[in-house]
């Protein structure tokens, strides 16, 4: 599969072309509500993962095709973790002016060398859903060895640093973090680290597990107005953009899917397009859980969820 994936419509950003900078599901946290499925390789020392110069010559190509409103250093795993980072920010600056976000989970900014290989960045996206230990691993099942003050200390120290965008991300899951007591002490975190914008966020695709649960729309209004500020809720949206071409192509992928499974080829024939641009958004399309890979036999099928 591509190192380049989508592009696809973000809740947060708009239309984004995403680039996967570790294996899959190779992260610090095992989420409870993660879309992509359950952590294989649970790490806080980064690694060399891909090959910079083939990733940033595939974007060059990606990109003077059908030019997306954001370039997202995500996936489906944690970005930071990839050692290389900082210089495949540099390298991605040379070639173009599309703003370059983060998407991270932001339990290693604390780490000073991490903090700086990520400042090239136009905006930061990190996530706190929690001040409490034992919620916090509830919700995110940490690497043992990551602490939270810590963690926090980092997204506060971060902020400080970083003069550009800065998105905090909170994601609330029903009867886990929707406490007064929780949404008190998220409200004095949230001050003391100061970001740009607040973005409530909960769960809307199938999670890793079921006791990932969703709030309300009407609920999560309420804790917008309880936080008060910047924040925001970042609600399912319909797909937008400036690249037509792309939503509609990946409406129509979602549509195939949804009637039955397809492969690759079936995609790729119906829409016309290569294999290689096929795999490319269909990779998107499954990092954002919108649909499933299945094995059967020797064929790779994808279906909806
Ligand atoms: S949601 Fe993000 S941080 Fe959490 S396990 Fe999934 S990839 Fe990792």
């Amino acid at each position: 599969m591509a190192r380049i994936f989508g592009p696809v419509p973000s809740r947060r950003l708009g239309l984004s072309l995403g680039i996967d900078l570790v294996p899959c599901k190779t992260c610090s946290y095992n989420c409870i509500y993660c879309e992509v499925g359950r952590t294989t390789d649970l790490i806080t020392e980064p690694s060399s993962f891909i090959n910079i110069a083939e990733t940033v010559k595939e974007l060059e190509e990606v990109i003077s095709k059908s030019p997306p409103d954001v370039i997202t250093l995500a996936g489906s795993g944690e970005p930071t973790l990839n050692l290389d980072i900082g210089v495949l920010i540099s390298e991605i600056k040379k070639i173009t002016k599309i703003p370059l976000t983060l998407l991270t989970n932001g339990s290693l900014l604390w780490k000073e060398e991490v903090r700086e290989r990520c400042m090239g960045v136009d905006i930061i996206l990190p996530t706190l859903s929690s001040v409490f230990k034992k919620t916090h691993d509830m919700i995110h099942r940490p690497h043992p060895g990551l602490d939270l003050d810590r963690i926090i200390h980092g997204l506060t120290e971060t902020r400080r640093l970083f003069k550009k965008g800065y998105y905090l991300e909170v994601v609330l899951l029903k009867g886990i973090n929707d406490s007064d007591e929780e949404l008190s002490g998220l409200k004095k975190a949230i001050g003391d680290i100061a970001p740009d914008r607040v973005q409530l966020n909960t769960v809307v695709r199938p999670p890793a597990e079921t006791n990932a649960l969703p709030l309300s729309q009407e609920r999560l209004e309420e804790i917008k107005r309880y936080l008060g500020g910047n924040t925001e809720i970042i609600a399912p949206s319909p797909i937008k953009g400036r690249g037509k071409i792309s939503d509609s192509r990946a409406e129509r992928i979602f549509e195939m899917v949804r009637r039955r499974p397809v492969t690759i080829d079936d995609i790729s024939n119906a829409l016309n397009i290569s294999r290689a641009e096929t795999e490319q958004m269909v990779k998107g399309l499954m990092i954002k859980g919108i649909i499933l890979e299945q094995r059967h036999g020797d064929n790779l099928f994808y279906t909806s969820k």
